[in-house]
């Protein structure tokens, strides 16, 4: 038996419990953390994990050193909802997220933030690397064999990309900054014709 004091969560037994109660308890606040932290659909990284990882990325950066951040959106996504129905849809998210964990690096983050929108983060040596993985990661959904894996036709995706070192040093909100600067060139790569990662202006 262990002495417990935590106003929050007041211990019975006048401020005791046992240790397989404590192991319990940290076992338990594991598991939510990791629930919390992962995406149901695909077991990638959501939203809030990427949050964490790119503020800490950035706070841990030197000064020699290029921080990327690709934004990926799957092509005409709504077409495979449509024409094969949700599940489908589901299946095609799952094997997209698989294969742009295989496409990186173990060191790159690779995360969901939702809908067929997917971010990598990666340290970078400039803006060639930088469009270099994005490229890699959607030659390799090209080359997914989707039919056989999961009954649709071609599926693509588009890439922005955005390096931190684009952004002014007076910007406050550097992250926020990123993502729009990324964002931004998404949306360039669509209008392009998408299938394709634009990196710059
Ligand atoms: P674009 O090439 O311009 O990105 O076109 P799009 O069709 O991919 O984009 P749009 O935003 O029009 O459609 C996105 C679709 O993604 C609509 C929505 O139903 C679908 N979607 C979002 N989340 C999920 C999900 O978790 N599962 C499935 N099956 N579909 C989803
Ligand atoms: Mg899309
Ligand atoms: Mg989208």
């Amino acid at each position: 038996r262990i002495s417990w004091r935590c106003s929050e969560y007041p211990a019975p037994r006048g401020g005791e419990i046992y240790w397989n109660e404590l192991v319990e308890i940290v076992l338990l606040a594991a598991n939510w953390t990791r629930i919390a932290e992962e995406d149901a659909l695909t077991g990638l990284p959501n939203r809030r994990a990427y949050e964490q990882r790119i503020a800490q990325a950035l706070a841990a950066l030197n000064v020699d050193e290029h921080f990327a951040l690709v934004i990926i959106d799957i092509d005409h996504f709504k077409r495979v909802n449509d024409d094969h129905g949700h599940q489908t849809g589901d299946q095609v998210l799952r094997a997209l997220a698989q294969t742009l964990k295989r496409a990186t690096r173990d060191a790159d983050f690779v995360g969901r933030l939702g809908g067929e929108e997917f971010v990598l983060l990666s340290l970078c040596s400039d803006v060639a690397q930088a469009r270099k993985l994005a490229e890699r990661a959607l030659s390799a959904v090209r080359a997914f064999d989707w039919r056989s894996r999961c009954a649709v036709d071609a599926v693509t995706a588009s890439a922005g990309v955005g390096l931190h070192s684009e952004i002014g040093a007076t910007e406050p909100n550097l992250i926020k900054a990123m993502y729009v600067l990324a964002d931004r060139r998404l949306y360039a790569a669509k209008k392009f014709g998408r299938d394709r990662a634009v990196a710059e202006d």
